[in-house]
């Protein structure tokens, strides 16, 4: 029998990634598209229960992989790296992020703070770059606000995991990463329950 070869997503998904960091550039308002490699993981593990986003699909893991692939020192990765306490750090960490994110759009859409219209790393670091605009399109202040507050998450994560997949391995991020956190219990249920 011949063997079929199979193309992985993962295998080009990093062109998503490409794509909305350059989109980014054209519009910040075009990297909320970016919001749906948040959604996805959780989308997939309601549908499947397992790993099939991260096995088969994260344009984040495929971008970390081809990126750093051949430049990857593959350091001991330390063992506070893969402590519940960093894991539960980044869960809580970025899900602050995110109502934070969301409440001072609504406070920006009310009128009563004004807009940041800049990328933020880690929630209080104003990156030393403004980030070209090359369209600009007629949008609500809580819009472009919200946008570069999604940017400037996935930014932070991004550099993180460049940083961390440049010392260790491509991937290290996934190891502190919240959906590989949040979506590990539910996975060894249903194991156990197959198991028995
Ligand atoms: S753990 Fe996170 S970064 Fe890694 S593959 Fe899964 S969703 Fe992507």
């Amino acid at each position: 029998m011949t063997k079929r070869n199979t193309i992985s997503w993962q295998d080009w998904s990093f062109l998503i990634t490409l794509a909305i960091l350059g989109l980014s550039l054209i519009n910040v308002s075009l990297a909320l598209i970016g919001s749906l490699c948040y959604i996805g993981p959780f989308v997939y593990y309601l549908k499947y229960h397992n790993k099939t986003w991260c096995q088969k699909v994260c344009p984040r893991a495929s971008f970390l992989n081809k990126t750093l692939g051949k430049l990857s020192l593959h350091l001991k990765r330390p063992t506070w790296l893969g402590s519940s306490n960093i894991k539960s750090f980044f869960v809580i960490y970025l899900s602050l992020n995110l109502f934070f994110a969301i409440m001072s759009t609504i406070m920006v859409g009310l009128g009563r703070v004004e807009a940041l219209l800049y990328i933020r790393f880690f929630m209080f670091y104003k990156a030393p770059f403004i980030l070209p605009q090359l369209i600009q399109f007629e949008l609500p202040l809580a819009m472009l606000h919200f946008s570069y507050r999604i940017l400037s998450m996935m930014s932070s994560t991004l550099l993180i995991g460049l940083i961390l997949g440049f010392l260790y391995t491509p991937r290290m991020w996934c190891t502190i990463c919240p959906v590989n956190t949040l979506s590990k219990p539910k996975q060894e249920k249903v194991k156990t329950r197959i198991v028995l």
